[in-house]
This record gives structure tokens, sequence and C-alpha cells, in this order.
């Protein structure tokens, strides 16, 4: 396929399942397609063209929903498929951050993002990322999801950055309601998941049942990402449980293997697992990407998902 035409393509999938959450193709696909596009690029940069998925984050929200800007770009993250590529990503970070370092490995959510504003100990906004630089207001959704803290013993202006998500047992009994009643399935919980969380009517979000798990949080009051996780668990934000720090590769690659064994039984979807620098200070060395941090990699696992496409499939959100 000629260059143009796989951006094209690349961008008609990506606005299908960000914008309309309504794949055409499976992500194995997806991500085959555009690690193709990414040799293109790589073989010869001139062609890069300024609408290239490699070039942005996401797809532009279109909908009902009030708009939001956010204040500081919400970027996407880059990708190892192997043991090599994890291992090239933790000595690049060694080399260029010029100290010893720790990393923290994260389960990855097969979610959306959410970015969560408190004011005064409150919860005052959420939004989606969208495009990164602008999102959907769903703060009236994100409401309704029970294990989020309304409010919190921290006073301070606090944005906390998550992943809202479909737990398995609740993405079956929708799916089941639906079928009894005749509707179309949904394709599968993170596409559910991201139509759910953008209703406009916050009903229907609260029976379906959504959760959320938060991962980041913009707090001048700790220089480790470990002591952020542990400071939003403080305050009552479900952290996730797998999450851990490690002190080496060797330790990184055994908890990587360990999430991706233990998969299949958590009630949630993953599709991999996150790396992180610890050091908030080597993450500001590292810097970021037109798209994505530096100091933080996503492993994905072997596709669970048949490569097949998904455009037979009678799915809605
Ligand atoms: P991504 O979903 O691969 O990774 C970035 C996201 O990971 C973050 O925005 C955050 O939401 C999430 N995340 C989950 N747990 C996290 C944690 N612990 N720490 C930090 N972030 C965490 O990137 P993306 O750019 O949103 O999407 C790209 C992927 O979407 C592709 O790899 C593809 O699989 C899929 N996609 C599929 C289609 C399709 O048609 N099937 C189209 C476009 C994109």
């Amino acid at each position: 396929m000629q260059y143009k035409e796989l951006v094209n393509l690349l961008n008609l999938y990506s606005r299908k399942y960000y914008t309309e959450d309504d794949p055409l193709v499976s992500d194995a696909e997806y991500d085959r397609l555009y690690n193709e596009l990414v040799r293109m690029e790589t073989e010869d940069p001139s062609v890069i063209s300024p609408d290239s998925p490699t070039q942005r984050v996401g797809d532009r929200p279109v909908s009902d929903l009030e708009s939001v800007t956010h204040e500081v770009k919400m970027l996407s993250l880059s990708n190892a498929y192997n043991e090599e590529e994890l291992q090239h990503f933790i000595n690049t970070c060694l080399k260029e951050a010029e100290r010893e370092l720790k990393f923290v490995v994260e389960p990855k959510i097969d979610g959306l993002a959410v970015v969560l504003t408190y004011e005064n100990g409150v919860l005052v906004r959420a939004a989606t990322r969208g495009d990164g630089v602008t999102g959907e207001d769903v703060t009236h959704n994100a409401r309704t999801i029970l294990s989020l803290p309304l409010s919190i013993d921290y006073k301070e202006k606090l944005t906390v950055r998550g992943e809202v998500y479909m737990p398995v047992k609740a993405f079956e009994r929708l799916n089941r309601q639906q079928a009894e009643k005749g509707l179309k399935l949904f394709a599968n919980p993170r596409n559910c998941a991201a139509g759910t969380l953008r209703q406009l009517d916050s009903r229907i979000t609260a029976a379906r049942g959504l959760d959320i798990f938060v991962y980041g949080v913009d707090f001048g009051g700790s220089r480790f990402h470990h002591d952020d996780l542990e400071f939003l668990r403080k305050l009552g934000f479900p952290v996730n449980p797998l999450i851990k720090q490690c002190a080496d590769f060797s330790e990184v690659w055994a908890l990587v293997e360990h999430i991706g064994s233990v998969r299949n039984s958590l009630e949630y979807d993953i599709d991999g697992a996150v790396i992180k620098v610890d050091s908030k200070e080597a993450q500001d060395i590292l810097g970021v990407t037109i798209k994505a941090p530096k100091w933080a990699i996503a492993y994905k696992y072997p596709s669970q998902e048949a490569t097949t496409t998904l455009l037979d499939v009678d799915f809605q959100v």
C-alpha cells in the first residue's frame, strides 16, 4: 500500500474507533498497519505527513458533550512488542538520564483515559483525553463511578489521571440484557466503556457499572511516581494492586510476565503493561515526543483478538 493510502486508511479507522466508538478492524490489525506506517516513516522521514497518526494523539472529539481544553496535553504511549524492545527502552532511559533508575510496572487497563480535577477537595471536572489537547466534559458520568471519590481530604487543586473501564462481569451482564431485548451486542469492554462514559444521560451510565483505576497525579509533594500512587491511595483513589516498583530490567521483565500470566483471571481487560521511570526528576530530563513520554512505554501482550476484521460483527455502544 502507498504511504498516503495507509495514512488515510488509519485515519478512517481512528475516527471510527475514537470518535464513534465503532471500530472497523481489530486492534491487532490496526497495530499491524500502524507499525508498517512507522517503518515507512523511519526509512524515509521526508514522507511524514502532518496528518499521519504518528504525529497526533487519538482523534478530535465530535459529540454533543461540552469541549474541555486540557491544561496539560494528554499523551499516548509508545509500544514495545518483545523483551528486546523493552530492554532497549530501559537501556535508553539509563543512558539518557545518566543515573541509576528504578522503574514502576503497571497493568495497562483497556479503557479510556480521563483527567479528573479536584478543587477545594471536590471533584469539579472529569474530561476524556480526546485528541490530547481537547477532550469532552464527562463530569456527570464520572460522578456515577462508585469507586471514585467525589471529595478528598486535600484542599489544593489536584489533577488526577486514570483509566475508566467496564468490568468484564458488567460487560457480560450488559450483553446478556441486550440479547434478551433483541438489541445489538457491544463489541468489547473498551468500546462499551467509551460509549458509556460519553452518554448524555448519566442514568444510563450509572446503570451500566463503570469503574476506574487512577495512575497519575500532578502533585509537587513527592519525587517518585510510586510515592504519587501511594498519595492517591491514601486519599481513597482506586490504584491497581498489581503495580510494583522494580530495581532493574530482570525485575521489570519478571513482573511484566507475571501480569501477563494472570491476565485472564482479572476482573478487567488489560492490553499490556506500562513501564515508567520512577524518578520524576529523571522523567523531566527524558522529556516527551510529539505523542508520548520518553520515560514510559507500553509493553503489548500478544493479542487475544482474532486478526480478522470486525466489519460484519453486529454491535453498538
Ligand atoms: P494506547 O491506548 O495504546 O496507550 C495510551 C493509553 O494507555 C493512555 O492514554 C491511557 O489511557 C492508557 N493507560 C492504561 N493504563 C495506563 C497506565 N497504567 N498508565 C498510563 N496509561 C495507561 O494508546 P492510544 O493512542 O490511545 O491508542 C492506540 C491503540 O488503540 C492502538 O494500539 C490500537 O490498539 C487502538 N486503536 C484501535 C483502532 C481500531 O480500529 N481497532 C483504531 C485506533 C486505535
